[in-house]
């Protein structure tokens, strides 16, 4: 097995079959990298970091909280609107 720790890839054999890193120290680096590289991704978003639309693929709002940008929400609504209008007519 080769440590999955990318500053270390020492060649090691493994105790359990699932064991990633040659040592504890490996893992627990390999570990803090991951929260770091999730907590700058959070930190890039809040910063205006390139996030697209689900839909559109136009760059979002940072104060945008959804994956839509707001003219692809509002088509949405404008859908739903139109089908509650219909539901309701067919109603009367
Ligand atoms: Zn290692
Ligand atoms: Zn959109």
């Amino acid at each position: 097995m080769i440590c999955s720790n990318n500053d270390c890839k020492k060649d090691f054999t493994p105790k359990t079959h699932n064991q990633k890193y040659c040592s504890d120290d490996c893992c627990r680096i390999a570990t803090n990298k991951r929260i770091m590289e999730k907590y700058y991704e959070k930190k890039a978003i809040r910063n205006g970091a390139y996030r697209p639309c689900k839909k559109c693929n136009v760059q979002l709002s940072r104060y945008n909280k959804t994956n839509l940008c707001s003219s692809c929400e509002k088509n949405i609504n404008i859908k739903n609107k139109d089908k509650i209008l219909r539901m309701i007519d067919e109603i009367s």
